[in-house]
């Protein structure tokens, strides 16, 4: 769509629902597992029947103080549930039990980096725990939409930004930050296509240095991480294009169709009266005090942004380095289990990023189904570092011949392969002499200054070693038997 983009500035604010891994549902102890056969994990307090009532879950808000603390969030000692009410088929009480006036946690922060390598704090509003509503199924059955109500009464946590948000790749950096910081907290599984991790975007546009935001459209259904950021291009587009033509945004609620690439109207927006909130008078006030918040603070495992700290300072790996390993909690995690093991943080870094994911990524599989053990890389990059074997050796030869064989140690491999390095010095003396011997002219040549034949020794020694001769000693023996 070709609009002019330049007098425009885009106003995007996000609200993040996040499905919390609770065994049980927020206000009830019905499971919240995934997957089970539709309509199983329900019961008469999720379906709303008279007479039944709600009760904290505390596992749901230790799960989102961990979140509130990671942010750097406020925390608030004294939360009253809301009733949110809205009719539809799916929500069967009617009703949804969510936080309104008095949110968990309130204002914090969570850090994105550009490619460009800036560096943008995006402010948070509020996050809050609720309950979902169960799940409507229109694509199953030509003539009925059906219900499954196992979602209904899961834990949520939504996580509201203020409008601070300026493109489609901010908003796509903030929420992969989310899903990173969820799945380093074990709190959410983080994934986007099953709907444990939705992304709603309120999108507007204002002329550049206006000080009056734009009217918002809300987009909900981007399933993906790269729908956030198309959706959000888009919209951006059909908005400046309506103000273009003198026309008004319309506040409304708009779909992603990701086939298209389009966002469609879905409805005109409610607005925050038509909900009638109002205090849930079956629960009691939540009650968080310090002592509460000190032992989650206690329990909180180690932030990405602290290992990439680490990395970068105690380990001295690059930028790129230390952000890809942090990017997933078990590749970090792993890299710091081969360091118990070696000082060598860069062979380390090395091996993880190469041969440990090129083999990951040849054979699908995850790390936690890899063959070998932080201890095993740690053995090779020793042999390597010893110079027992080459370096060659180690990742092409005994790296995939270990994880075929990972009973084996690292050091029994490289003999069995027998590729492990010579250095005894009758052996090399012998092939330097047969070295020397194939190139009687060369030799001549090295010793009137063309010092740029060794190489071509090296390669003979080596070729005769069978690629077993330890470098170093032969570039010194070669050089003494050549008078140097
Ligand atoms: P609502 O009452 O419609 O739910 P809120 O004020 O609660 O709206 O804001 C919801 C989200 O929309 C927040 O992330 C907020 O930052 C964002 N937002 C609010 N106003 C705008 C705007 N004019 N343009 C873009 N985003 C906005
Ligand atoms: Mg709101």
């Amino acid at each position: 769509m070709a609009v002019t983009t330049e007098k425009y500035e885009v106003v995007i604010g996000l609200e993040i629902h996040t499905q919390l891994l609770t065994k049980t549902k927020a206000f009830s102890t019905d499971l919240a597992s995934y997957g089970s056969m539709p309509n199983t994990n329900i019961s008469v307090v999720n379906l709303g029947h008279p007479g039944t009532l709600p009760r904290h879950n505390k596992e749901a808000v230790n799960m989102a103080l961990k979140v509130g603390l990671a942010c750097g969030c406020d925390t608030t000692n004294y939360c009253l549930y809301a009733r949110k009410n809205y009719f539809y088929a799916d929500l069967p009480k009617g009703y949804q039990i969510t936080q309104d006036k008095t949110p968990l946690c309130t204002n914090g922060s969570i850090r994105i980096q550009t490619e460009d390598g800036n560096v943008k704090d995006i402010l948070l509003t509020r996050i809050h725990l609720e309950e979902d509503s169960g799940k409507s199924i229109h694509d199953l059955d030509m003539y009925h939409s059906l219900i499954d109500y196992n979602r209904a009464g899961t834990t949520l946590i939504e996580i509201v930004t203020e409008p601070v948000i300026k493109t489609g790749e901010e908003a796509g950096l903030f929420v992969s930050e989310v899903r990173k910081l969820v799945r380093y907290l074990d709190v959410c599984d983080g994934n986007m296509e099953e709907g444990s991790l939705r992304c709603d975007a309120n999108i507007s546009v204002m002329l550049k240095g206006s000080d009056t935001f734009g009217t918002k459209v809300e987009v909900k259904n981007m399933n993906s991480i790269s729908n956030v950021r198309k959706a959000i291009e888009y919209e951006t587009a059909r908005q400046i294009k309506i103000i273009e033509a003198g026309e008004e945004v319309v506040q409304e609620t708009r779909s992603f169709d990701a086939v298209n690439g389009e966002t469609f109207s879905m409805r005109v927006k409610e607005v925050a009266t038509d909900y009638r909130y109002f205090p849930e008078p079956d629960l009691p006030p939540l009650v968080v005090d310090e002592a509460w918040i000190d032992s989650i603070r206690a329990s909180m495992p180690k932030l990405p942004e602290e290992l990439y700290q680490e990395f970068t300072t105690t380990f001295g790996l690059s930028d790129y380095d230390a952000r890809v390993i942090t990017e997933n909690k078990e590749v970090a995690a792993y890299y710091e289990d081969i360091l118990r093991h070696t000082n060598n943080y860069k062979a380390a870094a090395n091996y993880l990023m190469g041969a440990v994911k090129g083999y990951l990524n040849k054979n699908a599989i995850e790390l936690s189904d890899f063959a070998l053990k932080p201890l095993q890389i740690a053995e090779i990059i020793r042999l390597v570092d010893d110079g027992v074997i080459s370096n060659a050796v180690g990742e092409q030869t005994l790296f995939p011949a270990l994880v075929e064989n990972p009973d084996k140690s690292a050091k029994q491999l490289a003999e069995e392969l027998n590729v492990i390095q010579n250095s005894d010095d009758d052996f090399i003396l012998d092939l330097v002499a047969q070295a020397l011997e194939a190139y009687p002219e060369k030799v001549e040549e090295y010793k009137q200054g063309k010092k740029g034949l060794l190489g071509l020794f090296m390669g003979e020694v080596m070729k005769r070693s069978g690629g077993k001769a330890d470098p170093k000693l032969a570039t010194q023996k070669l050089r003494e038997a050549l008078g140097d």
